[in-house]
C-alpha cells in the first residue's frame, strides 16, 4: 500500500510538473559541410528565410568549438552522431594508413558491405564499422524499437556519421559513378521509397542548366573575382557557372552539379520525400532526420571564405533550408520535432603571402627522410617513412621505437620539420596523453592508437598542408579558430529562442537530443545542454 501510495505520488508529481517535456516525434540534424561560425553573422543582411526562422527563433550558441586537431568531415559528423570525441569513436580523419597494409583506407571504406547504386553501377563498399560507439540514432533505433532513421548527403562519411550502424534509407552520392547510392551494410537492395524519388526526380536533367546569381551584383558583400581561387575544370571565376561536363554526363558533370546549390535543394526535396515515405515524426515514437549538405564544402575548398561563390550557396541554402522548415512544420508540427544545425568544420582563408601559405605535405617527408639517413644511416633500399597524411607522419615498423631510444636523432627530425615556413610544432604521439599544453591536448583527442601517425605535425595559423600539385584553393583540418569555430543552433518543441555564450562543443548535440527523446547515449562525452532541457 505505501508503495502504492508512493507510486501514486509521484506519477502525480510527474504530471503536475509544468515543463514536462513530452519526446520529440522526430529529432532533425542538419549539417553544413564547412559552414564556419562567422558566416551566419557575416552574410545575416541575406537571411530571409532558414537562417533566419534558426537565428530568431532558436536557441543559438555562438562559442561551439571542435575541441579536437583534426577538423574534418567524417571526425566531424561522427561527433555530432555520437556525442563522442574522435580518441573514442574512432573516426580520427577521412583517411588513415593501415600500418599492416601499407595502404590508406577511407573512415567508411568497407569491402564487405558493397555499395548499391540508385543508378550507374558502382564499384565502392561502406559502412560504419570503424565507427566504435554507437550514434544517438543507433541508440534512438536500439531503445525505442520502431523508430525510423533517415540520412542523406552527397557524402557517404556524412551520412554515415550521422546515421551510424543502420538505419531505413541511408543515402549518398557516389561520386566516381555518378549517382545516388547505399551499401549492404543498410539495405540488402534498393530502398524502393528512395528508387522511388529518384527515378522520378533525375539530377542528371540539371544538366545544361546554368548556377546564376539570385540578387544583383552589387547586392553582395564580396567581389566575384577573388585572389587565389581554383575554379574546377569547366568553371572560371566568374559568374554564371555552366552545369555541364565535357560531353554530356560524365565527371565533369557530377563534380560541377555537386559544386552548385542545386544539389543542396535536390537533396531537400529528397529528404522531403523520404519524410512522407517513412511518416517521419508522424508516428507514435521518436524518429530522426539527418541531412548533410556537402555544396559549401566542395565551393570552399575551390573558391575560398570570401568568395562571392560561398555568399551565393549561402543565400540559396537560406531558401532551401526555409523549404524544408516549412515542409517540416506541416507534416510533423513545429510543437514535435527538434532540430539542431551545425557543422563538421569552418576552413583557413586561401593562404597568401606573407601571412600565411602552403607546406606541401612531400617537403615534409622529404626532410624527415633526408635526416633519418643521416642519423640512422643511409637506407640501401626501402624508406624510412612509410606514409603522412596530412598532420600525421607514419615510419616504417621499428623506426620510431630507433628514434625513441637515439633522442639526439629524434630531436634533430623534429628540428628539421620545424625548420620548413609555416610549421609550428611537431609532437610525438607517445607524449601526448600527458602534455598539458593546448595543442597537445587538442591532437591527444584526435589520436587513436592504430588509426594515426608517429609524430603530429602542427601548421601555424593562416597555413596549411598541401600535395605539391593540388587543385584546391584551401582547406581546413587544424585546431584554428577558423577550423574550429562552427554554429550550433537548436530550433523546434520546448526550445525557447536564446543567444548563449556558453563554450560548447558539436558533441553535446547528441546527448541534448537523446536528453529530450528519452534515449540515452553512454558513450557520449559531450553534455546534454542545460538551456534546452532545463
Ligand atoms: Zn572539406
Amino acid at each position: 500500500m505505501r508503495r502504492f501510495i508512493l507510486l501514486l505520488a509521484v506519477l502525480i508529481a510527474t504530471l503536475a510538473r509544468p515543463d514536462a517535456q513530452t519526446p520529440p516525434k522526430l529529432l532533425v540534424v542538419l549539417v553544413v559541410d564547412q559552414l564556419r561560425a562567422d558566416y551566419l553573422t557575416r552574410f545575416d543582411r541575406h537571411w530571409h528565410a532558414g537562417f533566419r526562422t534558426l537565428l530568431d527563433k532558436g536557441l543559438v550558441f555562438d562559442n561551439a568549438r571542435y575541441p579536437y586537431l583534426n577538423t574534418v568531415t567524417c571526425a566531424g559528423h561522427s561527433t555530432i552522431g555520437t556525442g563522442a570525441l574522435p580518441h573514442t569513436h574512432g573516426m580520427v580523419s577521412n583517411q588513415w594508413w593501415l600500418r599492416d597494409e601499407h595502404r590508406l583506407t577511407g573512415c567508411t571504406a568497407d569491402a564487405s558491405t558493397p555499395d548499391i547504386s540508385y543508378g550507374r553501377p558502382v564499384t565502392l563498399g561502406n559502412s560504419a564499422k570503424n565507427l566504435m560507439v554507437p550514434t544517438l540514432a543507433d541508440e534512438l533505433r536500439m531503445q525505442k524499437p520502431g523508430a525510423r532513421v533517415v540520412a542523406v548527403s552527397l557524402k557517404a562519411r556524412s551520412a554515415i556519421g550521422l546515421a551510424g550502424h543502420g538505419g531505413d534509407a541511408i543515402v549518398w552520392f557516389d561520386d566516381l559513378a555518378g549517382s545516388f547510392a547505399t551499401s549492404r551494410a543498410f539495405a540488402p537492395a534498393p530502398v524502393p521509397a528512395v528508387k522511388k524519388f529518384i527515378d522520378a526526380n533525375p539530377y542528371e536533367k540539371d544538366l545544361g542548366q546554368e548556377w546564376t546569381l539570385s540578387g544583383p551584383p552589387n547586392s553582395y558583400l564580396t567581389r566575384d573575382a577573388g585572389v587565389g581561387e581554383r575554379p574546377p575544370a569547366g568553371w572560371n571565376g566568374l559568374f554564371p557557372h555552366p552545369i555541364k561536363g565535357r560531353g554530356g554526363i560524365d565527371a565533369q558533370f557530377f563534380e560541377l552539379w555537386q559544386s552548385t546549390p542545386l544539389a543542396d535543394a535536390y537533396l531537400t526535396r529528397m529528404a522531403a520525400a523520404l519524410v512522407d515515405s517513412f511518416a517521419l515524426g508522424q508516428r507514435g515514437t521518436t524518429d530522426f532526420l539527418g541531412i548533410s549538405f556537402s555544396t559549401l564544402d566542395d565551393v570552399g575548398h575551390n573558391f575560398g571564405p570570401d568568395s562571392r561563390e560561398i555568399e551565393e550557396v549561402l543565400r540559396q541554402l537560406d531558401v532551401t533550408l526555409g523549404t524544408l522548415i516549412q515542409g517540416l512544420d506541416s507534416r510533423v508540427g513545429r510543437a514535435n520535432y527538434v532540430l539542431a544545425l551545425s557543422a563538421d568544420h569552418g576552413v583557413a582563408p586561401i593562404a597568401t603571402s606573407p601571412t600565411g601559405g602552403r607546406i606541401a605535405i612531400d617537403d615534409v617527408r622529404e626532410r624527415i627522410e633526408e635526416t633519418s639517413a643521416t642519423e640512422l644511416g643511409a637506407l640501401a633500399k626501402g624508406k624510412y617513412v612509410d606514409a603522412m597524411n596530412y598532420t600525421d607522419v607514419y615510419f616504417m615498423p621499428g623506426v620510431f621505437d630507433r628514434l625513441r631510444a637515439n633522442p639526439k636523432a629524434l630531436s634533430e627530425v623534429e628540428r628539421a620539420i620545424k625548420e620548413i615556413p609555416g610549421v609550428a610544432a611537431v609532437l610525438r604521439a607517445d607524449q601526448l596523453s600527458a602534455s598539458s599544453d593546448p595543442a597537445s591536448k587538442s591532437a591527444a583527442l584526435s589520436y587513436m592508437t592504430g588509426r594515426n601517425g608517429d609524430l603530429i605535425v602542427l601548421p601555424k595559423e593562416n597555413w596549411y598542408f598541401s600535395g605539391r600539385n593540388a587543385t584546391f584553393a584551401t582547406t581546413h583540418g587544424t585546431n584554428h579558430e577558423y577550423d574550429t569555430h562552427v554554429p550550433l543552433i537548436l530550433f523546434g518543441g520546448g526550445i525557447t529562442a536564446s543567444h548563449v555564450a556558453t563554450p560548447v562543443t558539436p558533441a553535446d548535440i547528441a546527448p541534448t537530443l537523446g536528453r529530450l527523446a528519452g534515449v540515452q547515449v553512454s558513450k557520449a562525452e559531450g553534455h546534454a545542454l542545460s538551456q534546452a532541457v532545463r
